[in-house]
């Protein structure tokens, strides 16, 4: 397994003072499984690479861990943890970079809290959850993302592409930041601590999360996964990383989102509700789209990746939302052209927007089970006589599909805020009707994983004239 940590510009021969080792040496640690080396494959004037190679012994593996036959005798012993990123990889980084990792620098402090350009590259990582996962944890901490998957043996093309990533991150900050993120996130997206977690894992989660963990929108995720999904410890956690907080309406909502979005198990249907409605979207053609209820901005965020789309608007009532976009987006930090491409509009669907003529397409993404039925009309009146984009792709929950969500009490809704949550047949009729007064064609599809009996747990309709 390599890690390798590159830095440029002026600052770039800080690497070595940060990570106290010197770029002209090759240094080896003794690992409870194995060792890690520490070497220099780079080292100029304006950028040096410094690279930990874990050597992890698979007899040694075993030993650690007695009595485990899951997966038979040959699993125990053939298995991809030597060469993937996990949980060894973290430990090792708290071993051999442990005073970068605390932020210590004897010789140079002031280069501890210096921001640099930075990049890691993991050449192997396992990601359960692909390359959407990596993307929903790294990016929102303000990390460039890139994820290939791996080819099963290159010598062999036709057997195509392995469950592997190789990822590289790079974002301008402190090397401590970048550590932190890494030591946290990794064994996140693998999934498969290879220790015993107990009280004071929720200890370690919190010391390197200081700074960024409490706002960052997967954090149940992070939390549950770090701490091997024990239940108890993750909401320990969770208490402790809201607790300064407070509450106020904006938080709640944050909060029963997160509820809705656990209860739906996170990644994986927001992704594909996210990735459905962009297809459905670029398809049409549309150069102009308004997100219709945009919330905090993961839609956008993919929006804003598709070159086809020329202007992108995101409207919601919710201010705080809005807020939390505008910094997932940067838009603080854009210019010109880029600039003039996004921008978010505070406003209600209830009420006609001239501001939103004229596009030619619109999603609107789990928002009218959010609205109170009798506005229901308002709405329509809004969007399909007034607004009238070409294209409209509209999703919500199918209640059929609730009772397969095991954490969810029978008869109640995925999100407190929800107003009301249609079957199938009531959001036909309702999307029928809308579509018929207003002159649009309408057909439904599935989102998700389909149950022969209860359908997708999201369905799509796509409006169009
Ligand atoms: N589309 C986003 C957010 C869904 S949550 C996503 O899929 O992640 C519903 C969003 O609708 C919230 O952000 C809420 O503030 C917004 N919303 C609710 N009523 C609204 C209204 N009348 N006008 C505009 N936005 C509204």
């Amino acid at each position: 397994m390599l890690l390798t940590l590159r830095a440029s510009g002026p600052h770039a021969q800080g690497l070595g003072y940060l990570l106290h080792k010197h770029p002209d040496k090759l240094q080896t640690y003794p690992l409870s499984a194995g060792r890690a080396h520490v070497f220099y494959p780079q080292a100029s004037d304006d950028a040096v690479t410094a690279a930990l190679l874990l050597d992890l012994d698979p007899i040694a593996l075993v030993r650690g861990r007695p009595g485990s036959t899951e997966g038979g005798l040959l699993d125990r012993y053939v298995n991809d943890r030597p060469y993937i990123a996990s949980s060894f990889l973290s430990v090792a980084i708290a071993q051999v970079f442990g005073s970068a990792l605390g932020g210590r620098c004897k010789d140079r402090p002031e280069l501890v809290t210096t921001p640099l350009p930075l990049e890691a590259r993991l050449v192997a990582a396992s990601c359960r959850g692909g390359e959407g996962l990596a993307r929903a944890l790294f990016e929102p901490l303000g990390y460039s993302v890139t994820a290939e998957r791996i080819s099963l043996d290159e010598r062999f093309p036709a057997w195509g592409k392995g469950p592997h990533f190789a990822l590289g991150l790079s974002r301008e900050c402190a090397l401590r930041e970048m550590l932190a993120h890494l030591y946290v996130l990794i064994p996140v997206l693998d999934d498969d601590k290879h220790y015993w977690v107990g009280e004071d894992e929720v200890e370690k989660l919190l010391r390197h999360g200081e700074g960024w963990l409490a706002d960052h929108p997967e954090k149940e995720l992070i939390a549950r996964r770090y701490l091997k999904h024990a239940p108890r410890l993750t909401r320990d956690a969770l208490a402790r990383l809201v607790a300064d907080e407070g509450s106020d309406p904006d938080a709640d909502a944050e909060a029963n989102a997160e509820e809705e979005a656990a209860i739906e198990e996170t990644v994986s249907l927001n992704q594909s509700r996210q990735t459905t409605v962009i297809g459905e979207l670029r398809r049409s053609g549309a150069k102009t789209v308004l997100d219709l209820g945009c919330g905090e901005g993961k839609l956008m965020q993919m929006l804003v990746r598709e070159k086809s789309f020329e202007r992108i608007v995101g409207v919601d009532v919710s201010l705080r939302a809005l807020e939390v976009t505008r910094d997932r987006l940067h838009m603080d930090r854009l210019s010109g052209r880029k600039a003039e491409r996004i921008s978010l509009l505070h406003g209600s669907l209830l009420y006609r927007d001239e501001r939103l003529e004229g596009f030619d397409a619109a999603a609107c993404v789990e928002v009218i089970e959010h609205l109170e039925p009798f506005r229901l009309g308002a709405f329509e009146r809004v969007l399909f006589a007034a607004t009238r984009p070409r294209v409209i792709v509209l999703t919500t929950p199918n209640a059929e599909y609730n009772v397969r969500f095991a954490s969810l009490p029978a008869g109640r809704m995925r999100h407190k805020d929800h107003r009301f949550e249609w079957t199938r047949a009531e959001f036909e009729t309702w999307a029928r009707g809308v579509a018929e007064r207003h002159g649009y064609g309408v057909r439904f599809e599935p989102v998700g994983p389909m149950d022969e009996a209860l359908g997708a747990p999201t369905q799509m309709a796509v409006f169009s004239r």
